[in-house]
């Protein structure tokens, strides 16, 4: 079984002003592309030739882990942006955010502070937990919540090569910017 990489659900200048073309170009072309090719490279006749990404992601370790978890990481971050994001989030998921951080505006701030904490290279995650309700978790490198029980609802890719290109080094500014692409119904979707 061979993985392709996912077509991004939008034209590669769809995101601009916030996120550039070159951005996508290299991101999705490039960086994405890598983990894709990595990944098809190192199943090539072991155990995981033709198990889902998923199982993969959930089963292996080392390098094959590092880049499968990437694929998938990179996958779920593409939906949760959309030309048509930004706003708020209504209905019971605004009522988890607020049950959980007061107010959409006191999510927004933890979840920047979060992203902008992160050291190194990651992930930032807004998750639903088993009983139901939210938090916000970083993960380090490739790691997902896919391995645990916490479901990914929100991903932002606070890795360098998600930014340089518009911003350099000013992640928090990448992260404000992102605010204006996000998905909600996405989101939402993904919290029922
Ligand atoms: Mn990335």
């Amino acid at each position: 079984m061979t993985h392709e990489l996912s077509p991004l659900p939008y034209p590669m200048d769809a995101l601009q002003p916030h996120i550039s073309k070159e951005t996508l170009e290299y991101h999705h072309g490039k960086h994405h592309q890598t983990y894709v090719t990595n990944l098809n490279q190192q199943i090539a006749n072991t155990e995981f030739e033709n198990t889902s990404l998923e199982d993969i992601v959930r089963k292996s370790s080392g390098g094959l882990f590092n880049n499968a978890a990437q694929v998938w990481n990179h996958n779920f971050y593409w939906q949760c942006l959309s030309p048509d994001g930004g706003g708020t989030p209504s209905g019971t998921l605004l009522v988890a955010i607020n049950a959980r951080w007061g107010a959409f505006d006191a999510f927004k701030t933890a979840f920047a502070r979060s992203g902008a904490g992160n050291f190194g290279s990651g992930w930032t995650w807004l998750v639903k937990k088993s009983d139901g309700t939210l938090d916000i978790v970083n993960t380090a490198n490739a790691a997902t919540p896919l391995t645990g029980q916490d479901k990914p609802l929100l991903t932002c890719d606070v890795w360098e090569h998600a930014y340089y290109v518009d911003y350099r080094n000013a992640r928090a500014k990448y992260i404000e910017a992102f605010w204006n692409l996000v998905d909600w119904s996405f989101v939402a979707k993904r919290f029922q």
